[in-house]
């Protein structure tokens, strides 16, 4: 996400934040845009992926957005993926994650020529 008040012709990568833990993109965090501008850095994709994909621990809520794809559960069954596990953020508890772009993330950042971030594996 942004931060508020910026300009949106001249976004810096310090305008940038992680939409699940709120912190500053720098040059050292590994970070996936998705719709809108909104954000999941590295660490945030590590533990969601690990959540998630790995232990299948489903956190979300019952009526839920992702800021990612900005797909909420009408628009899941319309492509019959009702019932797709999120990921809800540990601070920010509007911010949950569909399995989907968490998988399509996790897969661009590991291929990704510009961090050192791979998949969890456990
Ligand atoms: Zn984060
Ligand atoms: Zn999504």
């Amino acid at each position: 996400m942004r931060k508020p008040g910026i300009d949106e012709n001249n976004v810096q990568m310090s305008d940038v934040l992680c939409d699940f833990c709120t912190r500053v993109w720098t040059e050292d965090i590994a970070m996936i845009e998705g719709h809108q501008g909104s954000c999941i850095c590295g660490n945030c994709l590590s533990l969601s992926y690990a959540d998630l994909v790995l232990n299948e621990n489903d956190t979300s809520p019952d009526d839920w957005e992702c800021p990612m794809c900005l797909e909420k559960n009408a628009d899941r069954s319309a492509q019959n993926r009702a019932g797709e596990p999120g990921w809800q953020s540990p601070i920010r508890e509007e911010a949950v994650a569909c399995r989907r772009c968490i998988k399509l993330a996790a897969g661009t950042l590991h291929k990704s020529p510009d961090f050192a971030w791979t998949k969890p594996t456990q």
